[in-house]
């Protein structure tokens, strides 16, 4: 804040206040000064914001209006006439407020300042991200087997949504993909009623949430034998994820590192078929800084966590994928996710 000359911050962005405050409530402002953090919710989080936040932030219960609790807050706060606000993460009409609050203090636009703060992790984030990830890998182990030709994708997407609760997930990060056959060459399709058939591909794209922290998986398994060009394109992506996850580390760019899987898919003739980034950071997000693709000339920082996700996607034949959690380290990277990338022939 110094650097930016604000005196004071002003965030509605949930999960930079829940990392700032580890106040977890989905209604919330926080004022960020010099002095303190003040924690602005309603009543129904009264408790829930003593428990997470109380150590950190003066916490304000508002019985109506967030906003009618902020005005006296800045007011009070003495030698705050600057106050940055969350560009991303402001509604205009939240915006309308802000210029409507008068001409006392001055705001401006802020982006990214906590976010640049999230992308290096520190041992207990990480601890909570490999326990995602521990989640999602045993609740892919748990229904594999189960998997069934006549299924629908959406049958398939709630066993492993009821095994990822089993395993302790929290929330889901996002809502489960499988996608089977023809569809999986749609790289974010949704699930659908369609019902899996012999001989396709299941792409299978899920994660878990850990004391807020998410993971982010992806397995392509084939329901019976895989023929050779299954196994061929299989290959090609797992291959082309080995050479990203034994190269990615803290100090490349994220252009670097998505090259590491992209050249090798370009030099087996697929490129045009990796239509996609490499990754993507991973925390109280499921998609955070950093980014990893070919635009992205940003450094990795030390401590990141990162997907690692190459693709394949042939339109109306079907698609791989294979994603993977990693830790940037000071001491090299270390991959958090670990279930095997053969391709297995299931049911
Ligand atoms: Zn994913
Ligand atoms: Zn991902």
């Amino acid at each position: 804040m110094d650097g930016l000359n604000l005196d004071a911050l002003l965030l509605t962005g949930s999960a930079n206040i829940r990392y700032l405050t580890g106040f977890s409530g989905s209604s919330a402002l926080a004022l960020v000064t010099i002095r303190e953090v003040v924690l602005i919710t309603d009543a129904r989080y009264e408790t829930q914001a003593v428990d997470q936040a109380g150590a950190v932030a003066r916490i304000d219960i508002q019985p109506q209006s967030l906003w009618a609790g902020l005005w006296p807050r800045i007011a009070a706060a003495t030698g705050v006439h600057v106050i940055g606000f969350e560009a991303s993460h402001l509604m205009h009409r939240d915006f309308q407020r802000l210029l409507e609050s008068g001409s006392r203090w001055q705001w401006r636009p802020t982006t990214d300042i906590v976010e640049v703060l999230r992308e290096r992790k520190d041992p207990e984030e990480v601890a909570a991200i490999r326990r995602a990830g521990e989640m999602a890998t045993k609740a892919l182990e748990s229904v594999l087997s189960r998997v069934a030709p006549g299924m629908t994708e959406l049958a398939v997407a709630g066993m492993l949504e009821k095994a990822l609760r089993d395993e302790g997930s929290e929330a889901f990060p996002f809502p489960t993909i499988v996608a089977s056959g023809p569809r999986s060459a749609l790289p974010h399709a949704g699930s659908s009623v369609r019902a899996i058939e012999a001989g396709d591909l299941v792409l299978m794209d899920f994660g878990a949430q850990a004391g807020g922290y998410c993971s982010d998986v992806t397995r392509t398994v084939v329901i019976g034998r895989a023929d050779a060009r299954q196994r061929e394109i299989h290959d090609i992506v797992r291959e082309a994820q080995a050479e990203a996850l034994a190269g990615v580390r803290a100090g490349i760019t994220g252009q670097a590192a998505d090259a590491l899987a992209r050249d090798y898919i370009d030099r087996r003739g697929f490129g045009a078929r990796f239509q996609h980034s490499l990754g993507h950071g991973l925390g109280l997000e499921v998609h955070e800084a950093p980014r990893l693709s070919r635009q992205a000339d940003a450094i990795l920082p030390t401590d990141a966590v990162v997907t690692i996700e190459p693709g394949i996607y042939e339109p109306g034949w079907g698609g791989v994928r294979i994603e993977d959690d990693v830790h940037l380290g000071h001491a090299g990277s270390e991959v958090l996710t670990h279930f095997t990338r053969e391709l297995l022939e299931v049911a």
